[in-house]
C-alpha cells in the first residue's frame, strides 16, 4: 500500500531513527539527574535537541517548552492563558468582563474543542468564519477584538485543505491592540519556512510526528523577547521545562525531534528578509535556491491533480488553489459516488477522506463544512498528503487507482 496520509502523520525518517536508538539502549539516562554522567548526557542530548528546534524556527533555545506533542502545546497555550484570566481577575482591578478567546472555524479539533471547555467556563469565546478558502481575514480578526481578549489562536496551515494563512497581517493586528497571538503551525514545519524573527506571533505549537520524527513529542514556543507571557502549566510536578510542564523528559523522542529539525531545516527556502509575507515565502526561490524537497512535492501533488483531472469528471478542488496551498496538499470532492464507497475501494493508497484525527465521528469535516462544501461532496472527500519521500510512480498507482475505483463505482 502506499502512504499518501502524510498530514495525519509521517514515517520516522532512518536518520531519525539512527539519532534516538542509543538514548533508548546505552543512554537512558534521565535529563533531570544532576548527580551522574547518565544524567549529564541525557541533559546534554535534550539541550542540542532544543538548539536543533531553535535553528528551525530561527529563535533562542529558551523559547521551547518540550510537550507529548501538539495538542498538549496547544492546550499549554490557550488554557494557560484563558484560565489565568478568570484565576487572576478577583481583586486584581480588571474588568468583570471575562477573559475572551477569538479563534476560527477551521481549526483543529484540538483548539476548538479546548475553545468549547473555555466557553462552558465562562470564557467569552468567539469562533470566526473562514472564507471558502479557509482563510482566515485579518480585518474580521480585528473586529472581534475587544478589551478583555486575551489571545487569538490561528493555525498556520490547515491539515485538512492546505490553506496557509495570513499570520504577518494578523500578528501585526494582534500587535497593535495589545493581544496574544497563538499559532497551531503543525502542517508547516517542513513544508514552508516557519521563522519566528519574521512571523509575529507569541506562541507557537509543533509535534515532531508531522515531519519524519517520532510521535509523542512537540513543543511550545513561548516567546520571551517581550513582555513576559503569564502561562500557567497544565499540571503540577518536578518543574521541568521552565515550570511550564512538568514530568520526565522522554530523551529518544525529544533527540528525535531534534533530528527530524534538521532535516525538515532544508526543505525549505530561509527567508529573504523582511518584507515577505509568509505565503509569499512558501513559493520556491526564483533562484532555484533550497526548497527542494517542498518543490518536489509541489510537483508532484500538481501532477497528481493534472492526471486525475484528465481521467476523470466531477471532480472540484476543496480549498485554496494549488499554488497558494501547502506544497503536499491535494483535496478534493469526487460528485456522483458514495463517499463511503469511494474509501473502501481504495485497496493500493492509504488517503483521508477529511480529518484522520475526526475520524472517531463519521460527521461530515468541519473545515469542509466551513467553506461551504455540502456534507454529500464532504463525505465523498479525498485528501492527500505527500511527503519528501513520495515518488512520481507512487503518484501514478494513485492516479489509476482513484480513476478505475471511481469509474467503477459510476458504472
Ligand atoms: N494541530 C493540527 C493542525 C494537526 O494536524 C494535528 C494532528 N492531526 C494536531 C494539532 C495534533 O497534534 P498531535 O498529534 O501532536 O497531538
Amino acid at each position: 500500500m502506499i502512504y499518501l496520509d502524510n498530514h495525519a502523520t509521517t514515517r520516522v525518517a532512518p536518520e531519525v531513527l539512527a539519532a534516538m536508538l542509543p538514548y533508548f539502549t546505552e543512554e537512558y539516562g534521565n535529563a533531570a539527574s544532576v548527580n551522574h554522567a547518565f544524567g549529564w548526557r541525557a541533559a546534554e542530548a535534550v539541550e542540542r535537541a532544543r538548539e536543533q528546534v531553535a535553528r528551525l524556527l530561527n529563535c533562542p533555545a529558551e523559547w521551547i517548552v518540550f510537550t507529548s506533542g501538539a495538542t498538549e502545546a496547544n492546550n499549554l497555550a490557550i488554557k494557560g492563558l484563558c484560565r489565568l484570566g478568570t484565576l487572576a481577575r478577583p481583586g486584581t482591578g480588571k474588568s468583570a468582563h471575562p477573559p475572551g478567546f477569538v479563534t476560527n472555524a477551521a481549526e483543529h479539533p484540538s483548539v476548538l474543542d479546548i475553545a468549547k471547555r473555555l466557553r462552558r467556563q465562562g470564557i467569552d469565546v468567539t469562533v470566526l468564519p473562514v472564507d471558502r478558502h479557509a482563510r482566515v481575514d485579518p480585518q474580521q480578526v480585528a473586529d472581534s477584538i475587544r478589551p478583555e481578549t486575551m489571545l487569538v489562536s490561528v493555525m498556520l496551515a490547515n491539515n485538512e485543505v492546505g490553506t496557509i494563512n495570513p499570520l504577518a497581517e494578523i500578528g501585526r493586528v494582534c500587535r497593535e491592540r495589545g493581544v496574544l497571538l497563538h499559532c497551531d503551525a503543525v502542517q508547516a514545519i517542513g513544508k514552508i519556512p516557519v521563522d519566528l524573527q519574521q512571523l509575529p506571533v507569541d506562541l507557537l505549537s509543533l509535534s515532531a510526528h508531522k515531519f519524519h520524527g517520532p510521535k509523542g513529542v512537540g513543543a511550545l514556543i513561548v516567546r520571551r523577547d517581550g513582555p513576559r507571557i503569564p502561562l500557567e502549566p497544565l499540571f503540577d510536578g518536578g518543574g521541568h521545562e521552565q515550570h511550564l510542564r512538568s514530568g520526565t523528559l522522554p530523551v529518544p523522542l525529544v533527540v528525535g525531534f531534534g533530528a527530524a529539525c534538521e532535516l525538515a531545516d532544508d526543505a525549505v527556502p530561509r527567508p529573504l528578509g523582511s518584507g515577505h509575507d509568509v505565503v509569499e515565502r512558501s513559493r520556491p526561490l526564483p533562484d532555484g535556491r533550497g526548497t527542494d524537497s517542498a518543490r518536489q512535492m509541489a510537483a508532484l501533488r500538481d501532477r497528481l491533480w493534472q492526471r486525475l483531472q484528465s481521467e476523470l469528471e466531477g471532480l472540484s478542488l476543496n480549498g485554496p488553489p494549488l499554488a497558494k496551498r501547502l506544497p503536499n496538499n491535494l483535496n478534493f470532492s469526487v460528485a456522483g459516488v458514495d463517499g463511503e464507497a469511494l474509501m473502501s475501494s481504495l485497496k493500493l493508497i492509504a488517503v483521508s477522506s477529511g480529518s484522520a484525527c475526526s475520524t472517531a465521528e463519521p460527521e461530515p469535516s468541519h473545515v469542509l463544512r466551513a467553506i461551504g462544501v455540502s456534507d454529500v461532496l464532504s463525505r465523498a472527500s479525498l485528501r492527500f498528503g505527500l511527503s519528501r519521500y513520495t515518488t512520481e510512480a507512487e503518484i501514478d498507482v494513485a492516479v489509476a487507482e482513484v480513476a478505475q475505483s471511481v469509474q467503477r463505482l459510476r458504472a
